[in-house]
């Protein structure tokens, strides 16, 4: 994680945000590092976007307090809190050059002429714009107004960047190139970056850690390995990466938990998560395709018959769905060079209780 003196530290503390009988948020407590790059991911209408408002001060909050350092800011208005916001469509003015767009928030706050223009000129050395300086926002690309927006959230060095899907419009090539261009402004600013999207794979490449959202609560933060290795939920096992989900009954089995999917018996390492119906969560690196009768159990290893039902070609591996008797989907990989298996051939499925995550089910369906 990147400290610096620069970041400031935020703390939100039981917000909630109600619009009339809706809960838009509910009861969310999240402390952010200075410096930090945090992102909010989650489906739409899961209160990401409320959140950042929230900490912008471009939303009252109904419950709840949000410090920025050791300071309460519900009562400082969004000019004075320090923070640069950049927005899908943050309209830059369109009468301004960019030169002036980015100078914007120095003139506001009264900064020398000498000094806002050198300052301006840095800020774009660092998007890439400097030669753009005396064109028009008519006159760029939405990459290049994006940056223009960037620059002139930043040029000001606020303690806090706040980001709404920045990217959200451009195409997936540009999109990676401004994520690495991102990552390095925030390395070289050493604000703290609050990030909303809903892209997992972004999340990813940017954070250093991430808060799932989902109906208006935060159901986990972590650093993506966390999240993906041991997600709270079956939510969150979802919504990162790539999953697959068996159900059944289940009953204890020493220190392991036995569910029995499709007929068969299956083993997860762990007890049960409390008194609910548990499900098994598995990473399709960690299953195994084989054929039929192939697998042991010496190591009490799960073994599942069933039809490939789709097999695709990813270059650097396969990737298998393999339907069991009731039509439970499961997702295996396989490496190049290993044994191929065509739509339509009985397969084994084979996996180790200590890969299969015991998880309480929550109802939801990835
Ligand atoms: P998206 O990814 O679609 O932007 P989000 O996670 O950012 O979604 P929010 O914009 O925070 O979601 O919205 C959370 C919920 O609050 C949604 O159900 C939304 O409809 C509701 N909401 C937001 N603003 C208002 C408002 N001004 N009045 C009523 N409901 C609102």
């Amino acid at each position: 994680m990147t400290q610096s003196p620069k970041g400031a530290s935020i703390h939100i503390d039981g917000c909630s945000k109600f619009y009339g009988s809706f809960t838009a948020l509910d009861n969310v407590s999240l402390q952010v590092q200075p410096g930090e790059f945090i992102s909010f991911l989650g489906p739409s209408g899961s209160g990401k976007t409320t959140t950042l408002n929230l900490i912008a001060g471009f939303t009252d909050l109904s419950q709840g307090e949000i410090r920025m350092g050791d300071r309460p800011i519900s009562n400082v208005p969004s000019h004075k809190r320090n923070i640069g916001v950049v927005f899908q469509h943050y309209a830059l003015f369109p009468h301004m050059t960019v030169a002036k767009n980015v100078a914007y928030p120095l003139r506001q706050r009264g900064v020398a002429r000498a000094e806002c223009e050198k300052r301006v000129k840095e800020a774009l050395a660092k998007v890439h714009l400097e030669a753009f300086a005396h064109r028009y926002p008519s006159e760029l690309s939405g990459g290049q107004q994006q940056r223009v927006a960037l620059a002139r959230a930043m040029v000001f060095n606020p303690g806090v960047l706040l980001m709404d899907e920045p990217l959200g419009a451009l195409d997936k090539k540009l999109r990676e190139v401004l994520q690495l261009e991102i990552r390095r402004i925030h390395r070289e600013m050493g604000s703290t970056f609050v990030y909303v999207t809903h892209d997992q794979e972004e999340a990813l490449v940017l954070s250093d850690r991430i808060a799932i959202f989902n109906k208006g609560r935060i159901e986990q933060v972590g650093t993506g390995h966390e999240l993906y290795q041991n997600p709270a939920t079956l939510f969150v096992g979802q919504f990162i990466g790539e999953s697959s989900v068996l159900r059944g009954s289940h009953e204890a089995a020493g220190d392991h938990t036995a569910l029995m999917v499709s007929g068969q018996r299956v083993l997860a390492a762990g007890r049960p998560q409390g008194s609910g119906a548990q499900v098994i969560l598995l990473r399709p690196e960690d299953v195994t395709i084989q054929a039929p009768g192939t697998g042991t159990r010496e190591d009490r290893s799960n073994l599942l018959q069933g039809v490939v039902r789709e097999a695709i070609y990813l270059g650097s591996a396969m990737k298998y769905e393999v339907a069991l008797p009731d039509g439970t989907a499961l997702l295996a990989r396989s490496a190049p060079g290993e044994r191929v298996f065509a739509i339509g051939e009985a397969a084994e499925i084979a996996f180790a209780p200590h890969s299969a995550r015991l998880l309480t089910d929550d109802g939801s369906q990835g």
